[in-house]
């Protein structure tokens, strides 16, 4: 009986430590893994909130001339589910809150009726932060240079999945050239260097799909979308 007392009690030690490391993690104060200096993260030691005051300040691409607004990211931070999209549009821009317009409709639809999940349980992210003018294609060096405020939301979200909407997400994800109707319907490994997972963790898998906007121009291509989704539902439901 004092055994097994003692073994219950050192298990549940065992599962404080670990709830205790991890909130720590999540907030930035402890790191798992040791770097070389030129992959460290500039931002390894943000919690979100640090994170976004820094990305509301952000000047260090030349789309901050443009900008109304930084579209940081809205939703759950410690959803099981991310989408991560292009870059803000028109709408984002204006609001300060990514999806939010006739495509951020579609996506709400899609988490909201075909999910039937909240939105507000999911994170939705883009790959920019700010709106590259005339909703031009971001370029090389503005996904280089504002990519890391992804990463650190990813780290710090630690999603079971991410979904990546459309080519740019998808290819920023998989570091990859190959295009979004060959990655899409299939899972596929996180291929973000550098990102720290948690030792018990896994990293996010990522499943690629289109990208709401292009959904408004090609509807027909919802039937794939839906058939994308519903393999993210089933691999969330596997716990
Ligand atoms: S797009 Fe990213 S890197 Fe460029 S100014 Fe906005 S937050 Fe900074």
């Amino acid at each position: 009986m004092g055994t097994d007392n003692f073994r219950k009690e050192y298990i549940e030690l065992v599962a404080s430590v670990r709830e205790y490391m991890e909130e720590q993690l999540k907030l930035g104060f402890i790191e798992t893994e040791l770097r070389e200096p030129e992959q460290q993260s500039p931002y390894a030691d943000f919690d979100l909130p640090a994170l976004a005051t820094d990305a509301g300040n952000c000047t260090k691409c030349p789309l901050h001339e443009t900008r109304n607004s930084v579209v940081f990211g809205v939703g759950n931070t410690n959803a099981d589910l991310m989408f991560i999209g292009e870059a803000p549009g028109a709408d984002e821009d204006r609001q300060g809150e990514p999806f939010v317009g006739r495509a951020g409709q579609l996506l709400t639809q899609i988490i909201e009726s075909g999910m039937e999940l909240k939105r507000a349980d999911v994170y939705i992210a883009n790959v920019l932060k700010c709106r590259p003018p005339g909703n031009r294609n971001p370029e090389v060096d503005e996904v280089a240079t504002c990519s890391p405020y992804l990463i650190r939301q990813i780290e710090l979200i630690q999603p079971k999945v991410i979904v990546a909407l459309g080519s740019f997400a998808a290819r920023m994800l998989l570091d990859t050239k190959i295009g979004i109707t060959k990655l899409r319907g299939e899972f596929h490994e996180c291929n973000v260097a550098g990102l720290r997972v948690l030792p018990h963790k896994k990293p996010p898998v990522i499943m690629p799909t289109y990208h709401p906007a292009y959904l408004l121009r090609n509807p027909n291509a919802k039937r794939d979308v839906w058939e994308d989704i519903k393999k993210v539902l089933a691999f969330l439901a596997q716990g």
